[in-house]
């Protein structure tokens, strides 16, 4: 699960990326809203944690430019102020959600949990493809009818490959899917994980494009 992280308040953005580090989230963070704009408009995130209060464009202009242009990543936002009246403008302007600060990083966990599961339930049905079944919802994988057990690496991975059948990704694409835009990976981690994919489910289901990158045929 990617999650770009949108907070100029430096302390909070280091706690919060402390405590989602620690469960099974990529979180890349930024400090402004043009920034957030520019990267949920580049890049795929599954889930967007904004504050309102920022520099160079708030969080409501950030938002609202989001839906304008059909981004429909979840969003929970954050907001420091009182009263609801930014509460009611954000939801109305297409937050899913918003925890008012401060609060607890446990319940802004089970938040993210929970968004996840709506728009899992809603974007992301069981993918079934060569024997092999994921399901978004509770991250499970079954092979054959078998259950697989998965890192968080190999999962992302796999859901990747899955979710784009019949397209090459690049080792770019799917470090960025593993690590967002950390620069200090392990140049070969990601041939680790994908030979661990082909021993746990078979070796023929990942193809190696030598150069490029990997696939996944929706046909043998
Ligand atoms: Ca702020």
């Amino acid at each position: 699960m990617r999650v770009l992280l949108v907070e100029d308040d430096e302390s909070l953005a280091n706690g919060i990326l402390t405590a989602l580090r620690s469960e099974s989230y990529t979180i890349d963070p930024v400090n402004d809203g043009r920034s957030a704009l520019h990267a949920v408009s580049s890049e795929h995130f599954d889930l967007v944690i904004l504050d309102l209060g920022l520099p160079k464009l708030d969080g409501l202009s950030v938002l609202r430019a989001m839906r304008d242009r059909s981004l429909r990543t979840p969003v929970l936002i954050l907001t420091a102020r009182d009263g609801i009246k930014d509460r009611i403008a954000g939801l109305d302007a297409g937050a899913d959600d918003y925890l008012i600060k401060p609060f607890d990083t446990d319940e802004l966990k089970a938040r993210l949990r929970a968004l996840l599961r709506r728009s899992a339930g809603r974007a992301a049905p069981i993918i079934e493809m060569r024997d092999v079944t994921l399901n978004p919802g509770n991250q499970q994988v079954t092979y054959q009818g078998q259950m697989i057990s998965l890192s968080r690496n190999e999962y992302l991975l796999l859901h990747e490959l899955l979710s784009q059948p019949d397209r090459v990704l690049t080792r770019d694409q799917l470090e960025q899917c593993l690590y967002g835009w950390a620069d200090d990976v392990d140049s070969n981690t990601l041939e680790v994980h994908i030979h661990h994919l082909r021993k746990k489910l078979y070796p023929q289901l990942i193809r190696t494009l030598r150069g490029v990158g990997y696939m996944i045929e929706s046909r043998p």
